[in-house]
């Protein structure tokens, strides 16, 4: 019997990570402009990751880097009124819930139904992250907890 491997429907680290930058962004008042290094503490993230990651963010154009003095990250009018879901998919990439083509191809895939099931609720999942904004992500609640985040040691 053939063992298929199914990356079950989990958004990678590194999403999540590009999420939750965005959301404390857009919590932010307009006028702010955090470092990369206050971010990265605030949310109790590593350094490195959290320059990949706005990088990525930066490219997408939903997150903008301003140099020197003063500087920092902000979020775009972009970041804040994109979907959700447009974002998650941007940030995962079109990778497929199943790897039918990988190393091992899968013998059954030419006539498989369970493809294109998983494909859809693939889609499914996503269409279902794009009724909400980011900027909606920091209403309220949300938003009051997100500025209130302190480095762990207090900074
Ligand atoms: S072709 Fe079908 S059975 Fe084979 S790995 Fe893909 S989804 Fe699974």
């Amino acid at each position: 019997m053939m063992i298929i491997s199914v990356r079950a429907v989990q958004l990678t680290r590194f999403t999540d990570l590009g999420l939750r930058v965005v959301m404390y962004l857009v919590a932010g008042p307009p006028e702010s402009m955090p470092s990369t290094r206050t971010v990265a503490d605030r949310l109790g993230l590593s350094y490195a990751h959290t320059t990949k990651v706005v990088a990525r963010l930066g490219e997408l154009g939903v997150v903008t880097t301003r140099r020197g003095r003063g500087g920092g990250l902000g979020i775009t009018e972009l970041g804040r009124t994109a979907s959700l879901g447009w974002l998650t998919r941007a940030l995962e990439g079109d990778e497929e819930v199943v790897d039918c083509e990988g190393a091992q191809p899968c013998p059954m895939r030419r006539g498989c139904r369970l493809r294109s099931k998983l494909r859809a609720a693939q889609d499914a999942f996503y269409t279902a992250l794009d009724d909400i904004t980011i900027a909606d992500l920091a209403d309220s609640g949300a938003g009051t907890v997100l500025l209130d985040l302190e480095a762990p040691d207090g900074r």
